[in-house]
């Protein structure tokens, strides 16, 4: 079966799947409780994709050139059962990369049956190593040393080397950069930095807020000497850098600064069921009115064809004045 080639000649290599809508946390640059608060209208369940229907896609665009899933959210762990899905997921012909992105408050909780169920790898993030800052950031109370727990778990799961990923944000905890380096030097986990987007509208982004990967790179390396490396394969988001002293390595993603829309392959199925084929997308398309209104196999083949054959997303590229006013979907909606 050929592959779907984009009009900017990308193919599909990567899907992003959100198992829930929810959180545990509130993040402020991304589910800030001014709009996600008591209140807020989650998903309910009847609407979200069962195991079965995840891992029927996720078995269709393989065919299609999938090798990698990320599970995401909203919090994936809050997703009741997991590791069962990750069990379908781990057998499925093609997929050779298999991830989870959690924010690391149930990882202790999971992370045995995780690797257990076939998971390889897990991303964890966290902000700061300070707990008043971690905690602004987070807005629901949560200390620093929770997450290293989980971090710690999960290492001695088995899913490590472990990626730890740290949004960037101008005066919040840009001061927590160093910290985070040198707290990670010599454990084999890789920090990965990361630029502040204007993902979804409720976040009230301002480029002023990002602090350029340049910057990160700069202070990181007077202290601990850093020189680049290749990527792990083409297209990789992180820019690699080693520490010169054989501390081992750390990652910046640059989307805003140094935008990589041209070696996008990714597409995101949120908790839902609708497809999206870029971060910044306005609308999706809905595959579970198609799946559960009987389509076969070949049918839902072809929406994922003409869907991914259509697409000339680079949000990333052409970001300005422009598209300023674009209404975006939430990122806790369709999976970071
Ligand atoms: N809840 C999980 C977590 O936090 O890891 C998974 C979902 S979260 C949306 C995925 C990733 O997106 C996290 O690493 C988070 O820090 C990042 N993220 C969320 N909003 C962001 C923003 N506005 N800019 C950059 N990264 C963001
Ligand atoms: Fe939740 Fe992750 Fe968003 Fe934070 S970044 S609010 S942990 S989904
Ligand atoms: Fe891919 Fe869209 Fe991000 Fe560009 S902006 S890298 S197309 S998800």
């Amino acid at each position: 079966m050929t592959e779907p080639i984009d009009t900017l000649g990308r193919p599909l290599r990567d899907l992003r799947v959100s198992v829930t809508d929810r959180c545990n946390f509130r993040c402020t640059y991304c589910m800030p409780r001014e709009v996600f608060g008591r209140d807020y209208q989650f998903l309910e369940r009847s609407l979200l994709l069962t195991f079965e229907e995840i891992t029927r896609v996720v078995r269709l665009a393989a065919g299609l050139g999938v090798t990698k899933v990320r599970l995401t959210g909203g919090e994936p762990l809050l997703r009741k059962g997991l590791p069962d899905l990750v069990a379908m997921l781990a057998v499925v012909e093609g997929i050779d990369d298999l991830t989870l992105t959690t924010n690391g408050s149930l990882l202790a909780r999971d992370a045995v049956a995780l690797a257990s169920a076939g998971l390889r790898r897990v991303s964890v993030s966290l902000d700061s190593l300070d707990d008043a800052t971690f905690m602004a950031m987070n807005d629901a109370g949560f200390p620093a040393s929770k997450v290293l727990e989980g971090i710690d778990a999960a290492a001695a799961a088995g899913l490590g080397p472990i990626k730890i990923n740290m949004v960037v944000k101008r005066g919040v905890n840009d001061g927590d950069v160093v910290a985070m380096a040198e707290r990670f030097r010599g454990t084999g986990h890789i920090v990965r930095f990361i630029e502040y987007m204007d993902v979804g509208t409720s976040n009230g982004w301002r480029l002023d807020d990002v602090v350029p990967a340049a910057e990160v790179l700069a202070a990181i390396s007077k202290r601990f000497p850093l020189d680049p490396i290749a990527p792990n394969y083409p297209g990789e988001v992180a820019n690699r850098y080693r520490y010169r002293d054989g501390g081992g390595e750390i990652g910046v993603i640059a989307s805003v600064t140094r935008p990589f829309c041209g070696s996008c392959t990714r597409a995101r199925l949120s908790a839902e069921g609708s497809l999206y084929t870029c971060l910044f997308a306005t609308s999706g398309h809905d595959l579970r009115a198609r799946l559960r209104a009987g389509a076969t196999d070949d049918d839902i083949l072809d929406t994922l064809r003409s869907i991914w054959t259509r697409r000339g997303d680079r949000y990333s590229e052409i970001r300005s004045e422009a598209t300023a006013g674009w209404q975006k979907v939430e990122m806790s909606y369709i999976g970071g």
